[in-house]
């Protein structure tokens, strides 16, 4: 009996579906659940760790938006008389 055949140590992750070839039940974690893997097409990553995200609110959003984009003066051209022809093909 071939002893070889050792499983890497980890689990897999029921339901979890493989980002690159969409398979379920294919994704293992590492022993220490720093890393995951597909068994089935070879991907890999670090897992995501699972802590939830600072929320930005809506507000802070749109307030550090309009800090980064400063509003830009409008110049409006006049372009004057020699350059409308507009009245020619009115007769
Ligand atoms: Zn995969």
């Amino acid at each position: 009996m071939p002893g070889n055949q050792t499983p890497p140590p980890g689990r897999f992750i029921a339901g979890a579906v493989c980002p690159r070839c969409g398979v379920m039940d294919r994704l293992m974690v590492s022993g220490d659940g720093a890393l995951r893997r597909c068994v089935d097409c070879g991907f890999g990553d670090e897992r995501p760790v699972e802590t939830p995200a600072p929320v930005a609110t809506r507000v802070s959003r749109a307030a550090a938006r309009r800090v980064e984009t400063p509003a830009d003066v409008v110049r409006l051209i006049d372009i004057g008389e020699g350059a409308g022809e507009v009245g020619k093909g009115e007769d």
